[in-house]
């Protein structure tokens, strides 16, 4: 018999997260967590009538940027509506600590708030302790990760250079006191300054550091389109001869150079895994990409000063033009493929493509994308529609590939729409549910891949499953209902179908409808 603190779902069906068959059976909640499943149990407390519904886990978002937007959305808005209860966050080389006291601080805040867009951010901590005691009450869980460009920048400030070894060792000495604090691991964002400007040989030294403390290893590799294989070696030599385990985020095969090629990608992957080295990644449910016009620009990532310098340099400005154009030819794209989704300074140019844009002010495309480029100092976002839809799904349903979503929460109000974010911040989970409904895999295999294997990858023991005895994170969703409403067109949608959350016990969706509760818990590693 159950106390009256206690919570039951009741008559719901059941996948687990473990890829086993679904069965129905009743849950028992109680101290935030499953303590009880089978059927016909009684509550003296509240009951969430499940009858005809899917009780999932909660998603682990093991690809997430949200550290940046959970200042003022500590809701976690368009990530909990989609059920994703836990966020792994701090990729791609960025997290906003440590920021420490001298030369560097002021590069170190630029490069945050340029790249991540938090410009109104004071940023008044130091180590990364200080960090999470700046941090508001979260909406839901999330595991710190502590980005390489980060660490790179408070030792070496702008620099182009190799890291010497005296600074290799400080960054390794950065990044065990952040471990210490709790941090989770190291993420690389090396096709960005500064991390493009990382050996092989100081990623191995940091990684050795994580192998150390058993800590996570994620790297948005090299290049993701022209110079993939590359990267990817990469990768797997940092993982095989530091002895670190490496997850590849946002894999994706980019630029029409390597369409087709996802069943060799994936054998390659697998391949490397029988040799021993632990590789594992992500997927992200679309065939476009978002990012920065750094993307396309290949040497001039976010410099501010080498952008200022085009207009008065005419011999510069052609020469880039042709990098340009050099660039978007090699890889498959072109100027109609690139939409434009958020320059705070042009007006009437979010949600268009750059062709588009040329041909209503009467310009040539490259004079077009260098004008915003100037106007913006060089913060402009963009989707590039250049990846295939078939290569995606060929990722998406291999066995081992994790499915995250690569975006940070936002909320869904008029600011965000008018930013026009890539659809995958507010439609990959329900997709990927609306996938499986359309026979890419079943409903089992789709939550396993979001819910028991990004849990078994970041060791995080007590979540990710539908156990006795495991954290009460849970999606209830309407199997014939649930889908992504978000679009290229319209992409700030809430997804329909997704009925109840609960984060550690706690209802935080009810009935579609959030409650207002912040019950996510910073979840450190090691303790
Ligand atoms: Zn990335």
């Amino acid at each position: 018999m159950g106390t009256s603190s206690d919570l039951v779902i009741a008559d719901g069906t059941i996948i687990d997260g473990t890829g086993r068959e679904r069965f129905e059976a009743d849950i028992r909640i109680a101290g935030g967590k499953i303590v009880e499943i089978g059927s016909k149990l009684s509550s003296a407390g509240a009951v969430i009538q499940a009858k005809g519904l899917i009780v999932a886990p909660g998603v682990i978002d093991i690809h997430g940027h949200s550290n940046a937007t959970v200042y003022k959305n500590p809701s976690f808005e368009s990530k909990i509506f989609q059920g994703i209860t836990t966020e792994v966050w701090g990729n791609c080389g960025q997290s906003f600590a440590p920021i420490l006291e001298g030369e560097n601080r002021e590069t170190v805040k630029n490069i945050l708030s340029t790249s991540l867009g938090a410009e109104d951010l004071k940023m008044e901590w130091n180590t990364f302790q200080e960090y999470l005691n700046h941090l508001p009450r979260l909406g839901i869980n999330v595991l710190p990760l502590i980005g390489h460009n980060i660490l790179r920048t408070n030792i070496m400030g702008k620099s182009e250079e190799a890291a010497t070894e005296r600074e290799i060792e400080q960054m390794a000495l950065l990044l065990e006191d952040c471990l210490k604090m709790g941090a989770y691991g190291m993420s690389t964002g090396l096709e960005y300054f500064p991390g493009t400007f990382a050996t092989r040989r100081g990623l191995i030294e940091l990684c050795k550091v994580l192998v150390r403390h058993d800590a996570f290893y994620s790297t948005h590799i090299r290049n993701e389109d022209r110079g993939l294989w590359e990267a990817i070696d990469e990768a797997l030599q940092v993982s095989e001869e530091s002895g670190c385990p490496v997850h590849i985020s946002h894999l994706k095969l980019a630029g029409r150079n390597n369409w087709g090629e996802s069943q060799r990608l994936m054998n390659y992957l697998t391949d490397a895994h029988d040799r021993g080295i632990n590789v594992t990644w992500d997927v992200y449910p679309y065939a476009a990409w978002g990012g920065g016009f750094e993307d396309i620009f290949p040497n001039c990532e976010n410099d501010r000063e080498r952008l200022a310098g085009i207009a008065q340099d005419p011999e510069l400005e052609q020469r880039i033009k042709r990098e340009i154009a050099e660039e978007l030819k090699l890889r498959g794209s072109s100027w109609d493929k690139i939409t434009i989704t958020h320059a705070s300074n042009s007006k009437g140019v979010a949600g268009k493509n750059i062709e588009e844009i040329a041909r209503e002010c009467g310009e040539d495309v490259l004079d077009t994308f260098i004008r915003i480029l100037i106007e913006n100092d060089g913060v402009v976002k963009i989707v590039g529609h250049d990846m295939n839809q078939e290569d995606m799904k060929y990722l998406l349903k291999h066995p081992d590939t994790i499915i995250a979503t690569d975006s940070r929460a936002i909320a869904f109000d008029s600011v965000a729409k008018n930013r026009y974010p890539h659809p995958r911040y507010c439609g990959s989970i329900p997709r990927v549910l609306r996938f499986a409904r359309e026979g890419l895999f079943s409903f089992e295999e789709a939550i396993r891949k979001m819910t028991s294997l990004p849990a078994d990858r970041m060791k995080l023991w007590n979540r990710g499953r539908i156990e006795e005895g495991k954290f009460a994170d849970l999606m209830i969703f309407d199997p014939d209902e649930v889908t992504d409403r978000a679009t290229y067109e319209d992409p700030v949608q809430p997804p329909a179908g997704i009925v109840h959350i609960l984060v550690g016990g706690e209802l935080v969706i009810n009935d579609g409808v959030h409650t207002g509760k912040l019950v996510g818990r910073m979840l450190k590693q090691g303790r």
